[in-house]
Parts: structure tokens; C-alpha cells; sequence
């Protein structure tokens, strides 16, 4: 199917953007994502998934790499993601709407009163024209009890909101056959429900301030679609247009 139709049809949206994709050289694409959700919010109802907090603290206070100990990575989660909502903010206000920060851990989502508490303040969000913006609770995350990559925290927010659609904006364009820099790797259109990815290499590595490459967005996106959401790979650099012409992308069917 091609992602414009796939778009035009869903009616709610969850979209995640990871870290490298809005911070550093790319730091002008959160712009894009955010041209992408308000146009989107005129007819649907639009949640954001965004990292970025750590990649965002990093330059301020001098660091150059990702920390490697679980307090400075808090501390850093907390400065930046201060400074990342201030960016949204900025960036929403050009088109006259609001963020609203929403934190989660993995607590959150496992106890059904604090999800249902925290779907009750995303669909009030909604109502209210608000761009909910969700990221990882990473100051008080606990390294034995993260999502560890919001990719994860991404599908589990698409299947409590009950979206019918997931958009995992990456740096790659789609699943390959192979790892994309490699000769002969081909993208894969389309995955069936449950259908086996046997003979594909998935690549599992981090680069830079992202975590997990393919593998963790092959996860997230068997776990989406086992809960009924169907999911979209394609790169942030198409997200302007995402919604009116068609690239290369990887669409993984739902269960239906
Ligand atoms: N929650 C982390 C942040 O905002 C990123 C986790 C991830 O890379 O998916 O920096």
C-alpha cells in the first residue's frame, strides 16, 4: 500500500522521531515533523513520541558522547527535555497550538490504573487541539526498568490510545534486505501480519545518540501490529510530504 492512502485512512496517528533525527545536524527537522503533525491535526488526531533529551543536553553542558552511567544520563534527560518542549513549543507556536509534555516509565504502562489515568489525560489532550508530546521518564527510570528506546514506549502508546496507524520516522528509509550501506540491499515493501523477516539481516547497532537501529524498530513494530496498529518505516527527511507522495517505505500490516 502506498503511505499516502495508509495515511488518508487512519484516523489516529501516533508518530515517533528518535534522537538523531532532530538534534545535532539535523536539529531543523523537528520543524518538519512538526509541519507534518499540525497539518495531520486538522483532520486527525495526531500523539508525538520523541527522544532527544540526552542528545539535547549533551552540547549544553560540553559532552561530546552519549554518557555511558545511568545518573549523568538522568541528569541529562532532565536538562534537555526541558530545552526539547521549549523547542516544540516554539516550533507549534508558528501554527498557533500547544505541546503537552507527557513523561512515562514502564510502571506507567504496566499498572492498568496509571495507564488508564494516563489515556484519560492524552484523550482529554486531544479534545483540547493539543499536540500530546510523550518521551521516557528517563530521570527517574531505572536501568533494569526502561523502555530503553522509545521505539518500544511507541507501540505500547499506539496500542493504548487504540491508533490505527504508527509512523516510526527513522534515519534509514525502510527495512532492507540487508544493512543498507551494503551492495544488493533491497527495501522491503511490505510485511505481512506475523509474516517471517528469515534471510533479512537486521541490524541491531546504535549510531551517535540513537538507540537499536532496525532491530528495535522491527520489534516495536510486531508488537504494533499484534495489538492491531499498522506501521510505517520511512526516513524523517520524507516527513514533509509523507502525507501527500508517495517513497520508499515499509508498511507492516496489522492484525486484524
Ligand atoms: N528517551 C531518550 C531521550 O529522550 C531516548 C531513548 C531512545 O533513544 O529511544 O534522550
Amino acid at each position: 500500500m502506498t503511505n499516502t492512502s495508509i495515511i488518508a485512512s487512519a484516523r489516529r496517528i501516533v508518530i515517533k522521531v528518535g534522537s538523531s533525527s532532530i538534534t545535532g545536524v539535523n536539529e531543523s527537522q523537528l520543524d518538519l515533523i512538526v509541519d507534518l503533525a499540525t497539518r495531520l491535526m486538522k483532520t486527525k488526531e495526531v500523539i508525538l513520541v520523541s527522544s532527544g533529551a540526552i542528545a539535547t543536553a549533551s552540547p549544553i553542558i560540553g559532552l561530546t558522547a552519549k554518557p555511558e552511567d545511568l545518573a549523568t544520563s538522568q541528569a541529562l534527560a532532565s536538562i534537555g527535555q526541558a530545552r526539547l518542549m521549549s523547542r516544540y513549543e516554539a516550533s507549534l507556536s508558528r501554527y498557533g497550538k500547544l505541546p503537552g509534555q507527557v513523561l512515562l516509565t514502564v510502571d506507567n504502562l504496566s499498572d492498568q490504573q496509571s495507564a488508564e489515568n494516563a489515556l484519560g489525560a492524552l484523550e482529554r489532550l486531544l479534545e483540547l487541539g493539543v499536540l500530546p508530546i510523550i518521551n521516557e521518564n528517563d530521570s527517574v527510570a531505572t536501568q533494569e526498568i526502561r523502555f530503553g528506546d522509545n521505539d518500544q514506549l511507541a507501540a505500547q502508546v499506539a496500542a493504548l490510545v487504540n491508533a490505527d496507524l504508527l509512523i516510526l520516522f527513522s534515519d534509514i528509509e525502510a527495512l532492507y534486505t540487508k544493512p543498507p550501506t551494503q551492495p544488493g540491499a533491497e527495501p522491503i515493501p511490505v510485511v505481512p501480519f506475523a509474516g517471517s523477516l528469515e534471510g533479512v539481516e537486521i541490524e541491531g547497532t546504535s549510531t551517535g545518540y540513537g538507540t537499536g537501529g532496525a532491530l528495535t524498530k522491527v520489534a516495536a513494530a510486531r508488537l504494533a501490529t499484534e495489538m492491531g496498529v499498522g506501521v510505517i518505516l520511512t526516513s524523517t527527511k520524507h516527513a514533509s510530504e509523507i502525507d501527500s507522495k508517495d517513497h520508499i517505505h515499509t508498511w507492516f500490516e496489522p492484525k486484524v
